[in-house]
């Protein structure tokens, strides 16, 4: 079966969209890696077989199976090494998971040098930029359309930010091509903002 075929099976349809949302981008090529979670396993399991997607053996996390996936053998391989090492400092933490997840360098830099420990930049990250899109939408009466087709946990520099908006377009291009449900529970899911957490979904 082709990956179009899969986003047409009913197997890929009794997927939680918004984990759908998380493995299209990934599949289509326009994004290195994704996490999600998910209470099923065997699914999920031969849908990312089928479409060729090398995953990490999932953990019970508290709601569920969480899963980590790659475009390629190489991508998953080269992320899942780099935690292995022990020296590894809460800043290389966050940026091999940016590169893995595709970040822009600049969202990356933005949040690196606020990491102090997960609550702190949980609460920086969810704070400012809702305030700065919501003071953005004031000033010119929207805010882009791209950040709607944000993934869950990523959160852009800035509003405008354009190599965020380069790739949550790309995002949104995969998804209304193929999985117009996903792409649309991922627009409900973001607007009702980015204070609420990710879910596990990145
Ligand atoms: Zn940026």
């Amino acid at each position: 079966m082709g990956r179009k075929e899969t986003y047409m099976s009913d197997e890929w349809k009794v997927l939680d969209p918004l984990n759908r949302a998380c493995i299209l981008p990934v599949s289509e090529g326009v994004k290195p890696g994704t996490t999600f979670s998910s209470r099923y396993r065997v699914g999920v399991e031969r849908v990312l077989e089928e479409l060729g997607l090398p995953y990490q053996p999932p953990y019970w996390a508290t709601n569920g199976y969480s899963y980590t996936v790659a475009k390629d053998d190489k991508t998953l391989s080269d992320y899942v090494s780099r935690f292995l090492k022990r020296d590894l400092t809460a800043k290389q933490a966050h940026r091999a998971n940016g590169v893995f997840y595709g970040i822009p360098e600049c969202c990356i830099d933005y949040f690196a040098g606020g990491v102090l420990d997960d609550q702190e930049w949980l609460r920086k990250k969810n704070f400012s930029f809702e305030d700065s899109k919501t003071e953005y939408e004031r000033l010119n009466g929207s805010y882009p359309e791209e950040l709607d087709y944000g993934i869950p946990g990523v959160t852009p520099c800035k509003v405008d930010c354009g190599n965020a908006l380069k790739a949550f377009g790309e995002y949104r291009d995969v998804l209304l091509e193929y999985d117009r449900e996903a792409a649309e529970e991922l627009k409900l899911f973001n607007q009702r903002g980015y204070r609420i957490l990710s879910r596990g979904n990145i």
